[in-house]
């Protein structure tokens, strides 16, 4: 096995590692490699592998997360915490309330990038969460196809628990709102286009944190969370 440059330097110069030692090595395919080091130069490095099995970190669930676009690092946290729990992929939408950061898309896309491939290595999960692009409200929910939640703190009955009840769920779009919520006509267009509102509880979580608090409890009520 021959590693990039990047990979190359991450071993050499961050973990300091060399010839003889071990590492995990996960390709995005869904395997993860053991794999010992024969070699590793300046800007190259290879390996033996002596074994390969599934990776372990990947949940039966696929949770897709529509995210409300946030300000500043919150939107990199909502990548970052929904990477280590186990979402796999990420839609940033413009919202109504929604704010626009100022920077260039692409500068803003290859961070958030590094974010998740960063993410998913600590988290050792053997697939890396994709990164959609930008899209509008009206857009994301012609995107979601199959199971889409919506939590909404508007909703006072329906919780996640009663949604989930009773179906054989494989994937979940869940959709939230930005720092300034969604608006109603957004909720009742949701509605139309089949999603369904849910209640996170009587406590009001900030943006950041209700995409990280759903992801996890849907994957702990479907048994993707640990026994
Ligand atoms: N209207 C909120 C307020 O009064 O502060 C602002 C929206 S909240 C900070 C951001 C997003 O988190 C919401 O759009 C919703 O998707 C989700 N959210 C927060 N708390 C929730 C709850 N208790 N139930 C359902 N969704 C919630």
């Amino acid at each position: 096995m021959t590693f990039d440059v990047p990979t190359t330097r991450q071993m050499r110069d961050v973990l300091r590692l060399g010839p003889g030692d071990h590492v995990i090595v996960l390709d995005d395919s869904g395997w993860e490699y053991h794999v010992q080091l024969d070699r590793i130069d300046r800007y190259s490095a290879t390996g033996t592998v002596l074994s390969k099995k599934l990776a372990g970190g990947e949940p039966r669930t696929k949770i897709v997360v529509f995210q409300g676009l946030l300000k500043g690092s919150k939107f990199e946290y909502v990548l970052q915490k929904c990477t280590e729990v186990g979402v796999v992929a990420f839609v940033p939408v413009v919202t109504a309330r929604a704010i626009v950061p100022g920077e260039s898309v692409a500068d803003r896309h290859d961070r958030w990038a590094r974010i998740i491939q960063e993410a998913a290595e600590q988290a050792r999960r053997g697939r890396l969460p994709r990164l959609h692009p930008v899209v509008d409200f009206k857009t994301a929910l012609k995107q979601a196809a199959g199971l889409t939640l919506l939590p909404w703190e508007g909703e006072e009955s329906r919780g996640l628990r009663s949604v989930l009840a009773g179906r054989k769920v494989f994937a979940v779009n869940l959709f939230i709102g930005p720092e300034g919520g969604f608006r109603e006509d957004e909720v009742a267009l949701a509605i139309e286009h089949g999603a369904i509102p849910v209640s996170l509880g009587p406590r009001i979580l900030r943006a950041e944190t209700a995409g990280v608090v759903a992801a996890s409890a849907i994957l702990y009520e479907l048994g993707d969370l640990g026994g």
